[in-house]
């Protein structure tokens, strides 16, 4: 399979969208290190990718979720990192190391996979590539840290309302394929908890939910009801926006070279 071979028109080469934005933020020269070493899979919700093991492989979500954890003994698995589209899932090492993280599919869909030898190595040589991998990697460690914080004080309606704003925003869609069970599993609160705030939300015209599927109809009233950590998170903070503003900001350095004087 390969979904990402150079297509033609008569206007010149056209590269279809690979559908992750970090992947296709990428000049041709840079995805074309990549593609030799990209695999596509699609996967089921709840799949899992890696539970407190090292996990040698870079995902990168063309649909779907990843969702990082940290499981508790008692079962519990609290949500400190999520990825679509906007950036790749991974350990980001090569080495042994002490994890104590699950990820998995919340919401099932399409992954771009490479081994990350290959993307780091591949980053040794390729400005563009090491810059995307340093995006993935600081986008995970920032969402960690300020869900510490968030899990910490935040209130569990705010932490709802970010949840499903910042899942829609990722995905690109107002459907979340997603039960209240799993909600609650993700932001550590009781599933009943999760009941009562879907049920004020819709009161109050912000959502719609129905048995494993919701809904947001007013996705700017949501982020004005989730708490400052949606902001923090925002979508400017992205890895694939951070790449497009490199690239915007190199476009106007070359525009200014061109138009000065000698
Ligand atoms: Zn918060």
């Amino acid at each position: 399979m390969n979904p990402i071979a150079t297509a033609t028109r008569s206007s010149g080469p056209v590269r279809p969208a690979t559908g992750n934005d970090c992947l296709d933020a990428l000049s041709a020269d840079a995805l074309g290190l990549l593609r030799p070493h990209l695999s596509e899979v699609a996967v089921d919700d709840g799949h899992v990718f890696w539970d407190a093991e090292i996990y040698l492989t870079t995902l990168f979500p063309a649909s779907g979720l990843v969702s990082i954890t940290v499981r508790l003994a008692s079962g519990e698995g609290i949500e400190v990192a999520s990825v679509a589209k906007e950036g790749a899932a991974a350990q980001f090492t090569l080495e042994p190391l002490h994890t104590v993280t699950q990820a998995s599919a919340f919401a099932g869909g399409t992954f771009f996979r490479i081994p990350s030898a290959q993307l780091l190595a591949a980053a040794q040589r390729n400005e563009e590539i090491a810059r995307l991998a340093h995006f993935c990697r600081d986008w995970v460690f920032a969402q960690a840290q300020q869900l510490a914080a968030c899990n910490a004080v935040h209130s569990a309606e705010q932490r709802l309302c970010r949840w499903l704003a910042q899942s829609c925003r990722r995905l690109g869609t107002p459907t979340l394929h997603a039960t209240q069970d799993g909600i609650a599993a993700a932001l550590g609160i009781r599933r009943t908890t999760v009941t009562l705030l879907a049920q004020t939300l819709q009161t109050k015209g912000l959502i719609q939910y129905r048995r494993g599927k919701m809904v947001v109809t007013e996705l700017a009233r949501l982020e004005s009801m989730s708490c400052e950590c949606c902001r923090a998170l925002d979508g400017k903070y992205w890895p694939s926006s951070r790449l497009q503003d490199v690239k915007k900001r190199e476009r106007e350095r070359e525009r200014e070279r061109l138009i000065a004087p000698d």
